[in-house]
């Protein structure tokens, strides 16, 4: 059988035991193997930060004339409904808030690893004799099932919205004219047409799929055969370049 085929057959047998296909933002089912240590898990997609009702303020406008006790259609100032006044408070997270905090979580997982000697398989790292413990072909269905995730955006697949800046909506201003003829200005949102309204679009480098590149010398097998010599027979080793985890 070729590297490609053992692989393959390899990662069957591993999707089979943990039933689902894989993505990098989702960690597979099963338990990971002794000395194996997994990445971190994908940023969550709240968090606290600053109020987009009031934008940190804390107050807004009120212009609800029913409840105003001030000359007719003047506004007033109201503690923001969306904070309570606290000018922070439980948000969605745009696709760039969410990839620097998967950034931190690796970069600090990273660190721990290293410091512990670990090596690195796939995303994820392992005790050093363990790793070599593994067969390549397994070390590289290992790898594959913690596939490596794109630099950019870290695994998460995604990368704010370049129109609404992860924003979601557009902000306009209309002008309008009051009783007294004089102009005022009102703005508006309006839902981003680029991305829906999410605030994020697919990743550009690894188009969505939160990856690291195929590894063009084994073409992402992880191994590469050596041919039988003379005084030996053919064998299979870990790629030299992407040292097995098929992706670079
Ligand atoms: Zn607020
Ligand atoms: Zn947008
Ligand atoms: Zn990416
Ligand atoms: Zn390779």
């Amino acid at each position: 059988m070729s590297p490609r085929r053992r692989l393959a057959f390899a990662l069957t047998f591993a999707l089979a035991l943990c039933g689902a296909p894989l993505r990098a933002e989702e960690a597979p089912a099963g338990p990971p193997p002794e000395g194996f240590f997994p990445p971190p898990a994908a940023a969550p997609t709240q968090g606290e930060g600053i109020c987009p009702e009031c934008k940190g303020r804390g107050t807004v406008e009120s212009a609800n004339r029913a409840i105003d006790t001030g000359p007719d259609g003047t506004t007033f100032v109201v503690p923001c409904p969306r904070c309570r006044g606290a000018k922070r408070c439980l948000r969605p997270l745009s696709a760039a808030e969410r990839v620097s905090l998967q950034r931190q979580a690796r970069n600090a997982y990273e660190r721990e690893q290293r410091a512990r000697r670990r090596v690195p398989v796939g995303a994820g790292f392992m005790d050093r004799a363990a790793a070599e413990a593994l067969e390549p072909v397994a070390r590289a269905a290992l790898a594959a099932r913690y596939p490596k995730p794109c630099r950019t955006c870290q695994g998460l697949g995604i990368e704010n919205c370049r129109k609404c800046k992860g924003q979601g909506k557009i902000e306009k201003i209309e002008r309008v004219e009051d009783e007294e003829g004089e102009t005022q200005i009102k703005p508006y949102t309006l839902p981003c047409a680029e991305c829906g309204g999410s605030g994020s679009q697919p990743c550009r480098r690894c188009e969505g799929s939160g990856l690291a590149k195929i590894c063009s010398r084994c073409d992402g097998a992880g191994v590469t055969d050596v041919p039988a010599a003379r005084d030996r027979p053919a064998y299979t080793t870990l790629c030299r370049s992407c040292k097995g985890d098929g992706r670079r």
